[in-house]
């Protein structure tokens, strides 16, 4: 059975250096030894908050920004859903939506209880 049109599954892919297996996302070339012998890999979905900002300019409701650190080291720019005061520095995430339809990034929901399941 096909969907057509239907993604058939939500998830992220990122790059490793074939040359230091560092990985790196949606770039052409390696920023630590600058070989563009890249490899694409699938993550598997949770990462932890590093930074976050609330974005108030051009939007008609608060919005969260975040940088996510992905279980394989890559930090990757996207929304993360939830009460605004809960995200915070630490927070663990999973990927839910591969792309916001509005801004074409990432949106990640919050793993844990908002008030239970901090992850240093
Ligand atoms: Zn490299």
């Amino acid at each position: 059975m096909t969907r057509a049109g239907a993604p058939a599954e939500e998830s992220l892919f990122f790059q490793r250096c074939r040359w230091c297996s560092t990985t790196m996302y949606h770039r052409l070339i390696c920023p630590a030894c600058a070989s563009s012998d890249l490899r694409t890999e699938r993550s598997v979905g949770t990462g932890v908050v590093r930074h976050s900002t609330v974005a108030l300019r051009g939007t008609p409701a608060a919005r969260n920004v975040s940088l996510v650190e992905m279980a394989e080291g890559f930090t990757v720019r996207g929304r993360v859903k939830g009460p605004l005061a809960s995200i915070r520095p630490g927070c663990l995430v999973r990927l839910c939506v591969i792309e916001d339809p509005v801004r074409g990034e990432p949106v990640f929901e919050l793993c844990d209880s908002p008030y239970g399941g901090r992850y240093r």
